[in-house]
């Protein structure tokens, strides 16, 4: 595969932990980009919510006229992967957020901010992912959300003593901890292969990379 076949990923880069994402993302199979302009959300093939504050990033992305661009991209069907506040900016219902805030939706989910902040700001676990191979992934969640609810088409990809910390509908992935932050870049590997799935079901790439079996089965 040369390197203009692979995905070409953007990472929303107005607040958050950018830099750590470009790098799993490059380590997991894509190209990789900083957003911030509205023709930058127009030319990449994905994008990737980072973790940091969601508030702000949602402040920040209306002040930089990101907002719409960003929404037409995700109905008309864009991969997207959040990660802690991005898992809250894809989540179409938003629990304990500030008044105002707004967030991107597409997942059909509840999402309460905060949510194991309030009983511990930080902490780390080996989860296991569905989807993901190789056995756990190192979870670190900082004051991270859970999802409350999901809808029938969301598929829940981890637990964490019972609580949905992992989910993935059609080709938007949202974890509530922040895999960018380990040096384990499957996470970023697994999205990888959806937005190159995402993109040979459309028509817009060559077939290359392999895709997992649920990719296949569970139909994005
Ligand atoms: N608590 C933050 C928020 O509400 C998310 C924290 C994080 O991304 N680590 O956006």
């Amino acid at each position: 595969m040369t390197d203009r076949e692979l995905p070409l990923v953007g990472v929303l880069a107005v607040q958050g932990d950018v830099r750590e994402h470009l790098r799993a993302l490059e380590a997991g199979g894509a190209r990789a980009v900083g957003v911030r302009r509205p023709a930058e959300v127009a030319a990449v093939d994905a994008l990737v919510i980072p973790g940091g504050e969601s508030t702000t990033i949602d402040k920040l992305t209306r002040a930089f006229e990101l907002r719409e661009p960003i929404l037409d991209r995700l109905r008309g069907g864009m991969p997207a992967y959040g990660s802690c506040a991005g898992m809250i900016l894809l989540a179409d219902r938003v629990e304990d957020a500030i008044a105002g805030q707004q967030s991107f939706g597409g997942i059909d989910m509840t999402v309460r901010r905060n949510a194991f902040g309030r009983q511990v700001d930080s902490f780390e676990e080996d989860l296991a992912v569905e989807g993901v191979p190789g056995g756990p992934v190192r979870a670190v969640f900082i004051r991270a959300p859970w999802v409350e609810r999901v809808g029938e088409q969301v598929q829940v990809l981890a637990r964490h003593e019972g609580r949905i910390v992992a989910v993935r509908q059609g080709a938007l992935l949202a974890t509530a901890f922040h895999p960018e932050i380990t040096g384990d870049t499957r996470v970023h590997r697994l999205f990888v292969d959806l937005v190159a799935h995402h993109l040979r079901r459309r028509g817009e790439a060559p077939v290359g990379a392999p895709v997992s079996a649920q990719f296949r089965t569970k139909g994005t």
